[in-house]
């Protein structure tokens, strides 16, 4: 006997292995096994057993060991890994790779790791919270001055090591602040895990919609999907809830998927409030050793619930009765590297291989959620209204360009409404919170020459450096190339260099000026680059410690803070210009996500939105919290005689990426040639090809990109298009179907 072991690598062809004997009933299709290949061992997945006359005359080698008693990928995921490889285009190698976590890919088990004791620095909070008191302590000590507020950016905590040696903050300025009072060194085995033992129990009745949706939800057919539209603060997650305790109850088992940054201790708590132990969380701080053993409990059944974010939609749960994507709106539901897959995408086919529910929800669906619903292809279930009848709160569109401001001579370059401002100075009086957007992050969004004009760039990346002041750098957003902030221009030799546009961290600097008793806490990705920093800097936010939370669009979702009462977005135009057909979608979802964090609780809330465009279609919707609205004016948009985009049409776009632009321009022409050949002589002139033509981005961590889009109705085409391409199997060229970017 033989068999057909796939490898994770970038290949779809399987490795044919003799079967030992001995391995014979292990040996099954799913199965992990161990294989020779050139002088290593490495693990495979056995797609199939095949006859001994399949291997003609050719030496085999043989199989090495089968490590599970129980194959590791059920029939359904090994079918699932086999359409993600068809319709994704990509190697079935990478296909099954996604399938299980990484450390089940590695011959030897993996031990637990010993957790290493760290030094962790940690501000004691004495005292210095506001900007006046700032003022006065580090007076003559700006070093100090910039390593606090270094650290306290960082959520308040970190390891002396990273501060150190990746920020370079100095010893001495470390010590100094010890020294103080406002600051301790503590000796902790690694930072706590913010998700352990937490439980809160469900509120002790449902409202009558909640209800009605539960029914619903559980007397839909089971194939049917079905959409829970319910505006922010509707109670969405205690549905899902209820309709899994359900399916838990009768002996099944379920998936909840949440974007990462909303895998928060709050959620995870509601989970555990109603499944207890029966849950696996497969958040991304878990360590290898961990991942394993969440694996195995689901594997063996000992788990019946799992919740995570992306990857947690291939979790081996058994009997599997339902998957519910929370936020299915959400970018990062799709996966940058091949599998290209969309996780709403690949729990709707898993669910249909299983026989499970697919169960949607969002205060913003998306375009493909809601053209699906209006076939009736998923049944929707609406909450239209906030819990403990609290009514949505009213959202003012500031035009900065006639709006009264608060004059420059205060504000700098920050565009600063009188009416935004009243409203955040009344919050503070009152002793409610504030949060506010902007979605950039960094100091500036570049430094210019006033002379000559020039703005350094990032040599891998064509795209200006962002400026940093905690600590102060030019970085580049896209490969994280850094270089000192000039003093004088690097062309002219001007010495005085102006910075432009607006980032978090000078809206930090000037919101701490502009009302200096606020304690503030700003959340990017730069704050929230340690391990737990992200729940830490919420966890101050929710016990009142921080009045104004300001940051990216990371503070925009999921969060439930009832003392919230004022959202402030500072500049809603930020993402709304970009070269892609989803920007404004992203634009609407975005700020009627921020929009739906005020006014959750009694006191009610208010939200202000500046911009520069507000008669845009994104923005009048969001300002109505109104997803038919946006669809009505966008939908169009996407339609003939516009130059079609999803929902109106698939697309399927190949990026070309090379060192050297000339070639990638020339392999480009060809992909563009090849797929217009296709479509001509085997496709019927149903598949249209645009390009090809330089990506927005066009140079990125050092490779020059070109992209060739191919679009067409019927995803039949789509699909004979990227297997095609597939076989070809071209190292320069990635293929991305359903692109959630084309930058
Ligand atoms: P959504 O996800 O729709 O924005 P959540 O599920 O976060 O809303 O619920 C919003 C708030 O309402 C949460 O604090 C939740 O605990 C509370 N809540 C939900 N359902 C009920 C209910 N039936 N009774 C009381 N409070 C509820
Ligand atoms: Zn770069």
């Amino acid at each position: 006997m033989n068999a057909a072991v796939v490898l994770p690598v970038p290949v779809s062809r399987a490795y044919i292995y003799e079967v030992p004997p001995e391995l014979a009933d292990r040996v099954i299709p799913g199965a992990r096994v161990v294989v020779p290949l050139r002088r290593r061992n490495v693990v495979g997945i056995v797609t199939d057993v095949v006859g001994p006359q399949s291997s003609v005359g050719i030496a085999l080698k043989a199989i090495k060991a089968a490590p599970d008693a129980e194959p590791a990928l059920s029939p359904a995921l090994l079918d699932l890994g086999r359409w993600l490889s068809d319709y994704y285009g990509a190697p079935l190698g990478l296909s099954l790779r996604a399938l299980l976590p990484g450390p089940l890919w590695s011959v030897a088990r993996p031990a637990g790791p010993a957790p290493a004791a760290e030094r962790l620095f940690v501000l004691t909070g004495n005292g210095v919270d506001s900007l006046l008191e700032r003022e006065r302590r580090f007076k003559r000590s700006p070093k100090r001055r910039a390593a606090y507020e270094t650290v306290e950016a960082l959520g308040g905590s970190a390891p002396v090591s990273h501060l150190v040696n990746q920020l370079r903050l100095s010893r001495n300025s470390l010590d100094a602040l010890v020294e103080q009072g406002l600051a301790r060194i503590e000796r902790v085995p690694e930072m706590r895990d913010p998700f352990a033992g937490l439980s809160s129990p469900p509120p002790p009745s449902l409202t009558v919609d909640q209800q009605a949706a539960v029914r619903g939800i559980l007397d839909a057919p089971v194939d049917m999907p079905v959409l829970l539209h319910g505006v922010t603060g509707s109670g969405k997650t205690i549905v899902y809830l209820h309709v899994l305790r359900h399916l838990v109850d009768s002996g099944k088992g379920a998936i909840l998927l949440v974007p990462e940054i909303a895998l928060t201790p709050q959620t995870v708590a509601r989970v555990r409030g109603v499944f207890g132990d029966q849950v696996a969380v497969l958040h991304s701080g878990l360590s290898d050793g961990e991942r394993a053993d969440a694996w195995r409990a689901l594997r063996r059944g000992e788990r019946r619930v799992a919740v995570g974010p992306r990857s947690a939609v291939f979790a081996p749960v058994q009997r599997l009765g339902a998957i519910v994507v929370d936020e299915e709106h959400e970018p990062s539901y799709k996966q940058a590297s091949a599998p290209r897959y969309h996780a709403r995408d690949a729990a709707a086919m898993r669910a249909q291989l299983e026989g499970a529910r697919l169960i949607l929800g969002s205060a913003t669906p998306s375009l493909e959620t809601l053209d699906q619903a209006a076939q009736r292809r998923i049944a929707t279930f609406a909450l239209p209204d906030r819990i403990g009848a609290r009514p949505l709160p009213p959202v003012e569109v500031v035009d900065l360009r006639s709006a009264p401001r608060i004059p420059a001579a205060e504000t700098g370059v920050i565009a600063w409404s009188e009416a935004l401002d009243g409203a955040i100075s009344g919050a503070l009086e009152r002793g409610e919170q504030v949060i506010l957007l902007l979605n950039r992050r960094g100091f500036a969004t570049f430094v210019q020459c006033p002379a000559c004009g020039n703005v350094p760039g990032c040599s891998q990346c064509a795209i200006a450096l962002t400026v940093h002041q905690t600590p102060p750098a030019l970085r580049c957003h896209y490969c994280g190339h850094e270089e000192p902030i000039p003093e004088t221009c690097a062309i002219c030799g001007h010495v005085t260099q102006k910075l432009r546009g607006l980032g978090t961290q000078q809206l930090e600097r000037f919101v701490g000026m502009r009302y200096p008793r606020a304690r503030i806490a700003r959340m990017d990705l730069d704050t929230t680059t340690s391990k737990w920093a992200h729940h830490h800097i919420l966890d101050r936010v929710a016990r009142g410690d921080v009045d104004i939370l300001l940051g990216t669009q990371m503070i925009a979702k999921g969060l439930d803070f009832p003392n919230v009462t004022v959202v402030g977005v500072v500049d809603a135009d930020t993402g709304l210009h970009f070269p892609d057909f989803r920007a404004g979608e992203r634009t609407f979802q975005l700020v009627a996500q921020v929009a739906g964090r005020a006014g959750r609780g009694p006191p009610g809330g208010r939200v202000f939105v500046q911009t520069r465009a507000p008669e845009h279609h994104a923005i009048r919707a969001a300002a109505a919290h109104s997803v038919a609205q946006f669809a009505a004016a966008e939908l169009p948009l996407r339609t003939p005689p516009y130059p079609p985009y999803p929902p109106r049409t698939g697309l399927v776009r190949f990026v070309i990426a090379t060192d050297d632009h000339a070639r990638t321009a020339e392999l480009a022409e060809k992909v563009a040639a090849w797929l217009r050949r296709a479509a001509r002589e085997r496709l019927d002139g149903m598949l249209t090809v645009l390009g090809p033509a330089p990506c927005p981005l066009m140079r990125l961590k050092g490779k020059w990109r070109w992209h060739v889009l191919a679009k067409s109705t019927e995803p039949r085409v789509l699909g004979r298009v990227v297997r095609a391409w597939r076989a070809k199997a071209h190292r320069a060229v990635s293929v991305d179907r359903d692109p959630q970017s084309l930058l």
